[in-house]
């Protein structure tokens, strides 16, 4: 193919941001790929990209009704002819003739003698933060050839980044996008995005359904993918405005994500129900707390699950959706911590003996009182302990056999066992799960929820209060 032919073509390059943008033009373009885009659609494809560009421009005011395009220009195209200050004071084809000459492809006879940094076709240009959101990031740093300022680019590469804020969600700050490695996902997820953006482009408005957190996104993207993720998903927060360029990327690994899917998709989707209301604070929703988790420390989300789950167990109650909730939590063990699976079946053992020997207890008292050693650990190893000796004496209620073994304790409590803390609280999970399939209502529930209510009635500050209430 002749170097001019190349030049409507596009590829898809190790640049994230190319290639979220190679995507979006590819779907402006009706095509499923960047790389199936045919040259007789990329012309269209680029050329509704420069009329949305003149439209935004000729609006002026991004303070306007139908500003809002133009406001979002700013985070990416910088100082450019299509939101630049002068154009206030200028007329329609003064403007319209300036944001196109700015999008036209340069004239060959202008090409600079190297390639393009990030596909090696030969570029047309160097171009700056103008065009292209430069990021200052290690990762992303871009090649500048000798001499050159700005980064060699050809023009379907260069026109990526033209198609870049269709593939973004826009706050009118910082831009958020979503990129995998999974074509598949790219593509769906991209599709949506840009079909969404272009009726945003059309009213000119932001979009009116917050979403939350940045990283909350990426969960709902993971939610409408149907098949089986290859790959992880990255998200990227940037801006290539004038008051700073910014870019932050956070990843969940593919085990994680591919969790997350599924975990949100029948027939999980009930126990992801109760994983997103084990996630909630007084000021957060859950599906904030699950995504930020989710990126930033994963292992905290079978904390959070365990929390959940005894939330009410110093009142000998056991939470409806317990069931769901540990299934998820198992899973999230096994496919995404890749623990061990026989460690796993270790744990459940001992937590089914443990269940075994409250259940014949029939005591929310002592359902508080193992509820009590979950946050100090040499009190846990101690109520173990105590019980393993009863159930060896044969004086143990309910249970056959030791209640712990040895290479269980190791797994709880050996300090050369890393994750130990984390089997801790698998070992709650399994308790409180097993609780949950035998039936647990001890006879003493209403007499322990008194008790408790009572000393939790006790705080000076209350006694304080009340004092003076009845004098
Ligand atoms: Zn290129």
């Amino acid at each position: 193919m002749s170097e001019v032919g190349d030049q409507s073509r596009l590829a898809l390059t190790a640049h994230p941001l190319q290639r979220v943008g190679a995507y979006a033009l590819a779907h402006l373009g009706k095509s499923p790929s960047p790389e199936s885009l045919l040259p007789e659609a990329f012309g269209p494809a680029v050329e509704k990209v420069t009329r949305d560009a003149v439209r935004a421009a000729l609006v002026r005011d991004t303070k306007s009704d139908e500003g809002f395009w133009l406001k979002a220009s700013m985070s990416f195209f910088p100082n450019s002819k299509m939101n630049h200050h002068s154009n206030a004071k200028r007329d329609d084809d003064t403007i319209r003739d300036a944001v196109r000459a700015w999008r036209r492809m340069p004239d060959a006879a202008l090409w600079p003698p190297v390639a393009c940094v990030l596909c090696g076709r030969q570029a047309v240009g160097c171009f700056g933060k103008v065009d292209v959101p430069l990021a200052e990031s290690d990762l992303y740093r871009n090649n500048t050839p000798r001499g050159h300022s700005g980064m060699a680019l050809c023009w379907p590469c260069l026109c990526s980044f033209y198609a870049l804020p269709y593939g973004c969600r826009l706050t009118g700050g910082p831009s958020i996008a979503l990129h995998s490695w999974d074509e598949r996902f790219m593509a769906r997820t991209l599709s949506r995005r840009v079909e969404r953006n272009q009726q945003l482009i059309a009213l000119g408005r932001p979009d009116q359904k917050g979403v939350g957190a940045n990283e909350a996104l990426a969960l709902h993207a993971l939610r409408l993918h149907e098949d089986r993720l290859t790959a992880g998903v990255d998200l990227l927060v940037f801006s290539n405005n004038n008051r700073g360029q910014t870019l932050e990327v956070q990843s969940l690994e593919q085990p994680l994500a591919e969790w997350l899917r599924r975990s949100s998709r029948p027939p999980r989707s009930r126990g992801f129900a109760a994983l997103v209301r084990a996630h909630a604070t007084a000021d957060k929703a859950g599906i904030v707390g699950l995504a930020r988790n989710a990126f930033r420390a994963p292992e905290r989300i079978v904390g959070a699950c365990s929390r959940y789950m005894t939330a009410y167990i110093d009142q000998g109650v056991i939470r409806a959706d317990t069931s769901e909730l540990a299934e998820l939590c198992l899973s999230f063990v096994s496919e995404v911590t890749r623990m061990n699976q026989n460690e796993i079946d270790e744990i459940k053992t001992a937590g089914a003996q443990v269940a075994a020997w409250l259940k014949a207890e029939n005591s929310a008292g002592q359902l508080r009182a193992f509820n009590a050693t979950l946050k100090d650990q040499p009190r846990m190893r101690h109520w173990l302990m105590r019980r393993n000796i009863d159930a060896l004496l044969g004086t143990a209620n309910g249970i056959d056999g030791p209640l712990i073994s040895e290479s269980q304790f190791r797994l709880l409590f050996d300090p050369e066992v890393e994750q130990a803390w984390f089997h801790r609280q698998l070992l709650v999970v399994t308790v409180v799960q097993r609780l949950h399939e035998l039936g647990f209502a001890p006879a003493d529930r209403a007499e322990v929820a008194a008790a408790i209510a009572d000393e939790e009635n006790e705080h000076p500050e209350d006694l304080d209060y009340l004092k003076g209430e009845e004098s």
